[in-house]
């Protein structure tokens, strides 16, 4: 991960534009990734994530039992925006799913020093200059995937109580449940804004493997209680047993191959 971009010192508006131009042209690898946090350049000059949308509105989605993972829509026309950070422009949510395995440390797809969690949150968006997710496919700067690594813990987090409930409830493959928004209240926390994260270019962890992502992947855990997160591990795949495991083994880095750090600063009033 050798970088010649390790000395960033900056911290004007304009320098936190450069910053993510600079991101824009990083060389792209497959993904997921293991990651030494340590190791990655430290930026602290980008803009913060700003996150809009997502779970303060009267808007409502549809969590759904693929057969691969829980995958969750929102089914208005208004769909929530993610820009800031490394990103160029704005980026609109499409889905949201899970990646988890049998036990409580081999289920996240990104692995940060070495340390496994329970499960992985991805958060996909699509480049808003592109018509559609399909259309921004097909471009290097066509996705965002925000990822949170969730954390088995003994007591229950009731912020994800609405989902947990949606879960029991979508057992078999094409089974659907309508949620709110609020369902995704568990994200509105201090660290969406002031948290750090990783930044790369990476791909899609699922056929067909597109290198097409500007990965954001939070450093600290979100926790989950255990029983909550057993009831991923319920929902039945194809072959109608449960989904065992869904997680794409991790990846070798390519030459060059650069991973950043970002630090997030609070936004300036
Ligand atoms: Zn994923």
């Amino acid at each position: 991960m050798d970088t010649n971009m390790g000395l960033k010192v900056s911290s004007s508006k304009t320098a936190a534009t450069s910053d993510a131009e600079q991101i824009s042209k990083l060389r792209a690898s497959q993904s997921p990734i293991a990651i030494s946090v340590n190791r990655c350049p430290t930026w602290s000059s980008l803009d913060p994530l700003k996150f809009k949308g997502y779970w303060n509105n009267d808007s409502h989605g549809v969590l759904l039992n693929t057969g691969q993972t829980a995958y969750f829509t929102f089914d208005s026309a208004t769909r929530p925006i993610l820009s800031g950070g490394p990103l160029i422009g704005e980026y609109i949510f499409e889905q949201m799913h899970f990646h988890w395995s049998v036990d409580d440390f081999t289920g996240c797809e990104h692995v940060l020093d070495g340390h496994g969690y329970a499960a992985e949150c991805h958060l996909v968006h699509y480049n808003s200059k592109y018509e559609s997710m399909e259309a921004a496919v097909a471009n290097p700067d066509g996705l965002a995937v925000v990822g949170f690594l969730l954390e088995a813990v003994d007591a229950p987090n009731p912020s994800f109580d609405w989902f947990v409930e949606a879960l029991d409830q979508i057992k078999k493959q094409d089974n659907a449940v309508q949620l709110p928004s609020a369902s995704l209240a568990w994200m509105d926390r201090a660290e969406v804004t002031t948290g750090s994260y990783v930044t790369y270019k990476g791909s899609l962890t699922t056929p067909p493997y597109t290198e097409c992502v500007t990965w954001i992947i939070y450093e600290k855990p979100v926790q989950i209680g255990s029983e909550q997160l057993g009831l991923l591990r319920q929902l039945e795949g194809v072959d109608k047993t449960p989904i065992e495991r869904n997680v794409r083994p991790t990846q070798r880095h390519p030459p060059g191959h650069s991973v950043i750090y970002v630090k997030q600063v609070k936004a300036k009033l």
